[in-house]
């Protein structure tokens, strides 16, 4: 094939094989109304499309472009004399074909219907907060990981090419020697926090009606820049962000009248996740796999920029809180916007990992990281994984688990067979503490959120984050904004000077 033609097939794959990811985005999104008896076909209809991305993701044609086009599996990115917007796409697709191809397709398919399976098998064994019934369910699975990583192939560690499904050219090492360090300094900061008066936010918790919590929640996402012509806000169990097309990006919350923080800081949260789907998905990487975040890690700090770093600051407060404690007036009759600053910056060691506050966060992911490494390589057998799991919390937090539900099967990743997945949410934090730091000499973060309207955040980040897409790797759009390798100091001092120091950020 001519480089001319080999080009001209490269973009209308990609371009096909994105419009039937955001068909499946749709069907996706749209499952949750569906009646129940439709249920069924669903599945099938969306089974059908993911098997036709497969084919057409891992097939022959797609393939004979790349390799027209110079790409091989020591030269990912093609030829040299490809532009770099052309190179980043030769690599995506290359990468993605040539892990996926490594696949049986028998393998493939015992894998997915193990997991499909599995999902049930797990919730139950949540509701009955039993342990034993998803122990030989996950053991399945575990096998399947192991045998996946070596059907992968790796070079010393089989999380390794795990982990690069989610976060493409990390290794497992690397994420070991930002949380070897990272535990200690938690620990550290938690020690710290110890003795101190217990916070009272006992207030957070009372009706707070759902209209009123809409109409506020609407006013930050205006403020963060979320554009309501391109993009919605739905209701779901567990909150998420969904592109269901470049100019339709979908986040979802659970309003509940008793407690008023989680829905909005689910809100904050996933409108910052939108935020960098709108910005990715605007200019010259419309339409193509460009237009997605670099990596998981990279969309997680997003989120948790906007969602900690702005939302929960004393600046954010000091502008919302006369106009909140008005919507709120007897919910809120007693309390001082310091009063609610602290209650919602709460620090206390618990079990449950999404209940968790910004300084107990990472800890609950270093577990899990820890922990799925070891059952990966054979370290530790799944029916010890249960004590493992309760051991490792006491060690990491001193907080004794009561019950298989509040533990071990409190989450629903390793039911989906993801491995290499939990690493990304610490890591997220890490990332958007370093970028927070590498905008302050840009932006004059503190006085544009006390001014509550946050266009210079929204744009720096546009302009250094959103716009690359995944034109660059992690590791190298991390270094192409911040100037340095990845740094966990940013985040331990952010931490410090919040929490412990009480200087505010
Ligand atoms: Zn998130």
């Amino acid at each position: 094939m001519d480089k001319e033609n080999a080009l001209k097939t490269l973009r209308s794959i990609d371009n096909e094989l994105v419009l039937l990811e955001h068909i499946t985005a749709t069907l996706y999104w749209d499952q949750e109304e569906a009646p129940p008896l439709a249920q069924e076909e669903r599945s099938r209809q969306i089974g059908l499309l993911e098997k036709k991305i497969h084919e057409l993701a891992t097939g022959d044609s797609l393939m004979e472009a790349l390799v027209s086009l110079g790409a091989d599996e020591k030269k990912k990115d093609g030829d040299d004399d490809l532009d770099p917007e052309t190179k980043a796409l030769v690599r995506q697709r290359y990468r993605q074909l040539s892990k996926e191809s490594r696949l049986s397709s028998d393998f493939v398919r015992t894998f997915s219907e193990t997991t499909s399976s599995a999902h049930q098998v797990w919730a139950k064994a949540r509701q009955d907060s039993d342990f034993s019934l998803f122990e030989p369910v996950l053991e399945k699975i575990v096998g399947l990981l192991q045998q996946k990583a070596d059907f992968y192939g790796f070079e010393d560690d089989p999380y390794d090419p795990l982990l690069d499904n989610f976060e493409p050219g990390m290794k497992a090492r690397d994420v070991e020697s930002v949380f070897s360090p990272l535990e200690k300094q938690l620990q550290y900061i938690v020690e710290q926090l110890r003795g101190r008066p217990e916070v009272d936010d006992s207030f957070l918790y009372q009706s707070y009606p759902v209209d009123l919590q809409k109409k506020f929640s609407d006013k930050v996402l205006n403020a963060m820049g979320f554009d309501f012509d391109r993009g919605k806000v739905g209701l779901s169990t567990h909150p998420y962000t969904t592109t269901l097309g470049a100019d339709d990006i979908r986040i979802t919350t659970r309003y509940t009248e008793a407690s008023v923080a989680s829905p909005l800081y689910s809100i904050i949260h996933e409108g910052g996740h939108a935020l960098y789907e709108m910005g990715v998905s605007h200019g010259s990487l419309k339409g193509t796999c460009l237009a997605n975040a670099a990596s998981l890690a990279f969309h997680e700090s997003q989120s948790r920029l906007w969602e900690n770093m702005v939302g929960r600051s004393r600046e954010f407060w000091h502008c919302f809180y006369p106009e909140f404690s008005r919507l709120f007036p007897a919910q809120l009759k007693n309390v001082d916007e310091e009063a609610f600053y602290q209650a919602i910056n709460r620090v206390k060691p618990g079990t449950i990992r999404v209940d968790a506050d910004e300084v107990t966060y990472s800890l609950h992911i270093i577990l899990r990281f820890n922990l799925e490494r070891k059952l990966l390589s054979g370290a530790l057998a799944v029916k010890d994984l249960r004590d493992a799991w309760n051991d490792e919390l006491r060690r990491l937090l001193g907080v004794d688990v009561m019950s298989d539900k509040e533990g071990v099967l409190q989450d629903v990743h390793w039911s989906m067979g993801e491995f290499g997945y939990f690493p990304t949410y610490a890591l997220g934090n890490v990332y958007a503490a370093q970028i927070y730091d590498a905008m302050k000499n840009e932006v004059d973060v503190d006085s544009v959120i006390e001014g509550g309207d946050f266009s210079p955040i929204h744009d720096y980040l546009n302009k250094n984050v959103y716009s690359f897409g995944s034109i660059h790797d992690p590791k190298d759009l991390l270094m192409k904004v911040t100037k340095e390798d990845l740094d966990a100091s940013h985040y331990i001092s952010y931490l410090t000077k919040k929490y412990v120091s009480q200087e505010g950020y």
